[in-house]
């Protein structure tokens, strides 16, 4: 049993692409987004406080535009940023409001990261939304991020949002069930690690960089990079399945699934240094 989970009252929970969308068309997968946002709600119901960290945006914008694939050019990436995110809010909005919910867009960029004024400005934000019993959905600020100032894959964002915000923990859902000893798409002989005390340099190793989907970016290697700043900030992290998200109970429920990182309170613990 995993106590801290059932004890955990601030969760980010982070979900990539490759989990919201289909595999064949590159499109949204509607059905997954419905259960996510059901049981997001119901965990809010129990008196969890959430915060939803999405992709998505360039898979919708590309689709709005007819699109066979996702162009290569940034501005042109940015541009479906920018369509995509405004109608993927729309979407979250019409389903969370079927449990009467109310979410808010939060866009973040390094930027905000950098500044101790605006990461306090952001982390009041986030504090007032919890407070006022929303939801927020976060994401990259796609249409300003360039290259040098990107958080580069949400899951590196979804850590700075954790520790920003002083949650207990991290849930990314992946198109995987865990973390393995190797790339299991490469190597069928990766064993799934259930629990891992301390992230190593062995760790980092075996999570490699690649990602295995067309729409996924940060791969295994970024997962454990933001587990590293997860932990030492002194919050869990999950790495799970996002193929059925009813898991999210299962999870904080305390039960053995995914992959579980052990957080370890740092005192001199500091953002600057990971940024
Ligand atoms: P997402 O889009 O859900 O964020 P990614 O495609 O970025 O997911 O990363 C998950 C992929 O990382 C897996 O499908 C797997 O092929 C790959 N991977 C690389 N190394 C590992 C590892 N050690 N354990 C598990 N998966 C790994």
């Amino acid at each position: 049993m995993r106590n801290s989970m059932i004890n955990a009252k601030r969760i980010v929970v982070k979900i990539g692409s490759s989990s919201l969308t289909h595999k064949e068309s590159g499109d949204l997968d509607y059905r997954k987004l419905e259960q996510l946002v059901r049981v997001l709600s119901d965990l809010k119901s129990k008196g969890k406080e959430i915060i939803l960290v999405s992709s998505g945006a360039q898979a919708v914008g590309r689709k709005a535009l007819n699109l066979q694939s996702i162009p290569v050019e940034m501005p042109k990436k940015q541009a479906l940023a920018a369509i995509g995110q405004a109608k993927l809010m729309m979407t979250y909005q019409r389903l969370f409001s079927e449990y009467n919910q109310t979410v808010a867009q939060v866009l973040l960029t390094k930027h905000t990261m950098f500044k101790e004024e605006s990461r306090m400005n952001a982390k009041n934000t986030f504090n007032e939304l919890l407070a006022m019993g929303v939801i927020p959905i976060v994401n990259e600020n796609d249409t300003v991020a360039t290259h040098e100032i990107e958080f580069g894959d949400n899951d590196h964002l979804s850590a700075y949002v954790l520790a920003m915000v002083e949650a207990e923990l991290l849930i990314i859902l992946s198109d995987i069930d865990g973390f393995y000893t190797d790339d299991p798409s490469e190597n069928p002989d990766a064993k799934l690690i259930e629990y891992v005390e301390k992230i190593s340099n062995d760790h980092r190793l075996m999570g490699k960089e690649t990602s295995s989907s067309s729409v996924g970016t940060g791969g295994m290697s970024a997962k454990i990079e933001a587990g590293i700043i997860v932990n030492n900030y002194g919050a869990d992290m999950i790495l799970a399945s996002g193929n059925n998200l009813d898991i999210l109970y299962d999870i904080i429920e305390g039960k053995n699934v995914g992959t579980f990182f052990k957080g370890h309170a740092n005192e001199s613990f500091d953002i600057d240094d990971y940024l």
